[in-house]
């Protein structure tokens, strides 16, 4: 992994030592000698990590953590603050402030890199939900209004604790339930399933169980596909870091040393809630975006984008396969006339009522798309012509016959339809000349007086 660290730290000699460290593992280090200098590299370099001293003369890391968290620019680069104070209330008062993390100094190697890595993973992965997301804001899929708001509540989560010491158990449930919803289990099993089923923003585990190994159950959480978005904070004995370091790779998400400082434990929770929801947003917003670019937004129907597509994969498939495919192409009649008497919102009601009877009318593994205008086509696997002319003669009826209910007074109104139908002949054929021959038929069934099926031979 090669990240580019910013260490901001006002003693030449700490900045030396953090710097040999890490550049012996490949790691880029740039470096500042004061606040001022730190936020200016931030902002020009795009560190993938800042490490942070607290004490500093002027504007202290605390300061420089708060103004690295509230701009849009910095917001998403992680900050580990680096602390001589091995102090929990230092360490809060630094996730007050919006950091990611602490190093006590002397800073211990294996929790430097084991740190150090996975906050830069876990920001490479946000980075690419980022750009994936910006992307689907350039097509203008998505609401650029609903764009990065890394201040999600982080009240309210529902925690998973995995604890089989009823004196910490009691202890932790005090501390959270305030302000969490908690469920309490000493049972791997029931710990997989529960965190499975559960929706958990977080799962609080010890790693010192004692009939089990919390460390496999770690493992299995961060395998499953159902549990390896939900972060994981591992309580861990003080002194124990060989199971910390092993519980790190695995990937947890954080930690905290026995015995457990309540605020420090509210604060590390906060953090690890707040995140989970970033992501989850981040998510959303792209699996909504991927929708969109595929998908008509006034109809529901797939868009002419992704039915280009999917011609080219289905033709393929049936020429290879020698398996029939059809093709319809349909075109409302005299749509412009019932814009002109009607208005363009009620002509936007017709086109969502067609969509839905067209919908109704086709099978599932028959692609429906809105071809642009008031042209749709379906796509038909498996289908051959005389299939595809009846299905098409149906919906053809249907549309005829049933009048189209309008929002606005007046009453329901008359549509027809025309269609165009052919189907793969030769073993030549191409997606151009599918659609060249099914616009030949649609032009017929215009021609020869509209609400009608006609289906063209090669
Ligand atoms: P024909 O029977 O020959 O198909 O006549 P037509 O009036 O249906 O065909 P024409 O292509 O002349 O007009 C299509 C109209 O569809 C023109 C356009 O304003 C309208 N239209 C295209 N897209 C939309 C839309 O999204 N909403 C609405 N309300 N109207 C649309
Ligand atoms: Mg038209
Ligand atoms: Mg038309």
């Amino acid at each position: 992994m090669t990240a580019r660290v910013l260490v901001v730290d006002d003693i030449a000699a700490n900045v030396k030592l953090l710097e040999a460290k890490l550049s012996a593992e490949y790691f880029d280090v740039i470096s500042a000698s004061n606040g001022p200098d730190g936020l200016r590299l931030a902002a020009e370099q795009k560190p993938d990590i800042v490490l942070l001293d607290v004490m500093m003369p002027g504007m202290d890391g605390f300061e420089v953590c708060r103004r690295l968290k509230s701009s849009p620019d910095t917001a998403h680069i992680p900050v580990v603050m680096v602390t001589a104070l091995d102090q929990p209330s230092d360490r809060v008062q630094g996730l007050d402030a919006g950091a990611d993390d602490f190093l006590t100094k002397p800073v211990n190697d294996i929790a430097l890199f084991a740190r150090v890595k996975s906050l830069v993973r876990l920001k490479m992965m946000t980075d690419e939900l980022r750009m994936r997301e910006a992307t689907g804001h350039s097509l203008g899929v998505t609401d650029a209004s609903e764009m990065l708001r890394p201040n999600a509540p982080e009240a309210g989560g529902r925690i998973l604790l995995v604890e089989d010491r009823e004196t910490s158990a009691r202890r932790t449930l005090d501390a959270l339930s305030g302000e969490h919803e908690l469920k309490l289990t000493a049972d791997p099993i029931e710990a997989l399933m529960l965190a499975r089923d559960g929706d958990f923003d977080l799962v609080v585990l010890s790693l010192s169980l004692q009939n089990t190994d919390g460390m496999r159950l770690c493992s299995q959480l961060k395998t499953l596909e159902s549990t390896r978005h939900t972060p994981i904070l591992a309580l861990v004995e003080e002194g124990d870091t060989k199971r910390l370091v092993r519980a790190l790779e695995i990937g947890i998400n954080d930690y905290l040393i026995r015995p457990l400082d309540r605020n420090e434990l509210l604060a590390r929770v906060k953090t690890q809630i707040k995140r989970k929801r970033y992501s989850d947003r981040l998510r959303q917003n792209l699996q909504l975006s991927l929708e969109m670019a595929i998908t008509d937004q006034l109809t529901g129907l797939y868009n002419r984008r992704y039915m280009s597509r999917h011609l080219d994969t289905q033709l393929k498939f049936a020429l290879e396969a020698k398996k029939p495919l059809s093709f319809l192409i349909m075109d409302i009649d005299f749509f412009k006339s019932i814009n002109d008497s009607h208005g363009h919102a009620i002509g936007d009601e017709i086109l969502r009522g067609f969509a839905s009877r067209l919908k109704a009318n086709v099978r599932g593994i028959d692609l429906a798309c809105r071809y642009g205008g008031e042209e749709f086509v379906v796509i038909m696997p498996e289908t051959d012509v005389a299939f595809a002319y009846a299905v098409a003669e149906r919906l053809r009826q249907n549309v005829a016959d049933v009048p189209f209910a309008i929002s606005s007074g007046g009453g329901p109104l008359t549509v027809t339809v025309s269609i165009g139908v052919t189907s793969i002949e030769r073993p030549d054929e191409t997606a151009d000349s599918i659609l060249k021959r099914a616009d030949q038929a649609l032009y017929r069934a215009k021609r020869d007086g509209r609400n009608r099926v006609v289906a063209e031979a090669a």
